[in-house]
């Protein structure tokens, strides 16, 4: 495969778990107890899969649990698919600044003090955590606060890194005082970040889209065949959060109401990557049960990017792309069906529903 190509999961014939790119923008691997070439481990993505879902024991069994995450994340199409190959993105800004931070890991071209040295830049070449030489080995690997992080995390590798950098800087440039839980909360932190990228790939920032997302910002309804006064309303929800242990909880609600009265709700935990997942999890979950009662519907969300992206399918973020062409594939079965952004009050109902099933029974 040419660097910087991934794939999209379909029917997963052809996708490689380990060579292949295929959940999130980043490969997965193994625990670090189980070698790549391990006789029982999995070669292809179809393995840990049975019929269309996720064989979570086995996910969790030989993936870390950021890895395990990103593949129980990554949506299987309920429509026969195949796998495509896809060019990664380049506009999500965190992605690009990990790339460029993990380059310059990898060259040793980090600004530390000892490289600062090298370069006759006069400068207190101490360790900012434990007063000893900083070089990167040192920071990364060898000083005691940051031995202390490495054992009590089971987090994303680089984001660690990322993570140790950035409260170096802050010790160094923000008066902050060094303390290894300020380094793994920050790792959550840039973690949560980049799973948002993935959905706001336009990225802060990044001035080149602007003018797209303006453009973007008009959208605010979807419809298809005649669109008329609705009385079906179906209202969704996706509520989606990173906790403290980095571990992320997704849930969905949503109501089927008829003249303001409540035919249907239904509320679950999901696995989900993103805000954008949850919410198209709940569009899927809801129009799937409207389906059977009604011919017509109205669609109500408060999250306005859900309807950019059904505009745009191609928009959507690998491991949710084939999401939303199964929720398109859904809609075009309704006679009649719109969706409309709204503000939060609108769909409050099927918000209470996915905030009750995050506390869980
Ligand atoms: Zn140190």
């Amino acid at each position: 495969m040419q660097p910087g190509c991934g794939k999209r999961i379909g029917n997963r014939q052809s996708t490689l778990i380990l060579e292949d790119t295929w959940a999130g923008n980043l490969p997965v691997k193994f625990k670090r107890n189980i070698p790549p070439n391990h006789g029982n481990a999995p070669k292809h993505v179809k393995e840990p899969i049975r019929g269309r879902s996720w064989d979570a024991s086995k996910v969790w069994h030989y993936f870390n649990r950021s890895d395990a995450q990103r593949n129980l994340f990554t949506y299987i199409p309920q429509q026969e698919k195949e796998d495509e190959i896809i060019w990664l993105h380049k506009e999500n800004g965190n992605y690009l600044r990990w790339r460029i931070f993990c380059w310059r890991l990898a060259h040793d071209a980090l600004p530390t003090r000892g490289n600062l040295v090298k370069r006759r830049i006069e400068i207190n070449p101490s360790c900012v955590f434990c007063g000893n030489k900083e070089s990167s080995d040192h920071m990364f690997l060898n000083c005691e606060i940051t031995k202390r992080i490495w054992s009590s995390s089971d987090l994303d590798l680089v984001a660690i890194l990322w993570a140790i950098w950035l409260h170096r800087n802050n010790v160094i440039f923000g008066n902050v005082k060094p303390n290894p839980q300020e380094v793994l909360n920050l790792t959550n932190i840039e973690l949560e970040r980049w799973y948002r990228g993935f959905e706001e790939s336009t990225g802060k920032g990044d001035k080149s889209t602007l003018t797209s997302i303006i453009k973007d910002k008009k959208i605010t309804s979807w419809s298809w065949g005649n669109t008329i006064q609705e009385e079906n309303i179906l209202k969704i929800d996706g509520a989606w959060k990173v906790m403290k242990n980095g571990g992320i909880q997704a849930t969905y609600g949503w109501v089927m109401e008829h003249g303001n009265r409540c035919i249907q709700e239904k509320a679950n935990r999901i696995f989900a990557a993103s805000p954008l997942q949850a919410e198209a999890q709940a569009m899927l979950e809801g129009i799937s049960s409207a389906r059977i009662e009604w011919l017509t519907v109205a669609i109500f969300t408060d999250f306005e990017r859900m309807i950019q992206t059904l505009h745009k399918p191609e928009s959507a973020p690998t491991n949710c792309y084939f999401l939303i062409l199964d929720i398109l594939f859904v809609l075009k079965t309704f006679t009649a069906c719109s969706i409309y952004k709204v503000c939060r009050s609108n769909v409050r109902r099927a918000h209470e529903l996915a905030t009750q099933a995050r506390q869980g029974p």
